[in-house]
């Protein structure tokens, strides 16, 4: 069965760097076994439908703001999927999805961490949107409706931050989390590990407001989850870290037995000289 993971992408810039997440987010990409496809679930594609991406050459998308040119320059040109939209419908019956011919792409949110995992471009990618009108145990639920696609060759990957409030980052708190974040962080983990059923209560836990003051970071998460549950599978922590006081790193896979701990300890590249939620990072 395919291996499955949540990925906390943090800032656009890791897609140019390198460093103890990206260096994780290689070794990942090193012991999976080649997928048939990709499907990403990110954050970035937060809409008010449930759709996926069926293009066969889906663009670039450059979904942020205040960083260097070398980033709004950068291209994935891997191929996109066209037959995988008809078979992700297909599979989360009677859940209904639509295509998406022309609209999306690939956002900073699959590729910032997809040129790490696959450098060559060259594994067919398509998004999930994540649908903003529904609860989250929609969520849950669909990402347990894709696990067949993990006996099919496919790798799910949630692309998102556990703990994302952009308007508390401070910049001068380093690689630092608040209380607040640890507790939420440590909850999700918890949960992960242990009972990944017991994601479906974190949506009350008291800290969920201030991690997650718009869900679209968080949700991503739910989907592995979802898979976790769907296999009876508990998922394995494979990166973690904290940024600005307000954003976790926490990365966790399902499938895989172990991971090599990089030795690269340089933590997240810096920010652009701007506020950060006006950064769409
Ligand atoms: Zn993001």
């Amino acid at each position: 069965m395919m291996p499955a993971a949540f990925i906390g992408h943090g800032n656009p810039l890791n897609a140019l760097d390198h460093n103890r997440y990206t260096e994780a987010w290689r070794a990942f990409g090193a012991a999976v076994p080649t997928p048939r496809a990709v499907v990403v679930v990110s954050a970035h594609w937060y809409i008010n439908a449930s759709a996926v991406t069926a293009m066969a050459t889906p663009r670039t998308i450059h979904d942020f703001y205040g960083f260097p040119r070398a980033l709004f320059e950068f291209q994935y040109p891997a191929p996109g999927a066209p037959e995988m939209a008809a078979e992700i419908a297909e599979v989360v019956q009677p859940t209904w999805i639509g295509t998406d011919d022309d609209s999306w792409g690939l956002d900073h949110g699959t590729w910032s961490v997809l040129t790490h995992i696959f450098p060559d471009a060259d594994v067919p990618v398509v998004q999930l949107a994540i649908n903003a009108m529904k609860p989250l145990s929609y969520h849950f639920d669909l990402g347990r409706a894709l696990a067949p696609l993990r006996d099919r060759g496919v790798l799910v990957i949630g692309s998102g931050n556990v703990v994302h409030n952009l308007g508390r980052v401070d910049f001068g708190a380093g690689e630092t989390g608040e209380p607040w974040a640890h507790r939420f962080d440590d909850a999700v983990r918890d949960a992960l590990v242990s009972d990944p059923q017991a994601m479906l209560a974190l949506g009350h836990h008291h800290d969920f407001d201030l991690a997650a003051p718009t869900p679209d970071h968080y949700i991503p998460v739910l989907y592995l989850a979802g898979l976790a549950a769907a296999s009876g599978e508990t998922a394995d922590v494979f990166t973690e870290g904290y940024f600005g006081g307000s954003l976790s790193m926490t990365s966790y896979t399902i499938g895989l037995d172990s991971l090599a701990t990089p030795d690269d300890t340089a933590g997240a590249p810096p920010l652009p000289d701007v506020p950060a939620d006006e950064t769409n990072l």
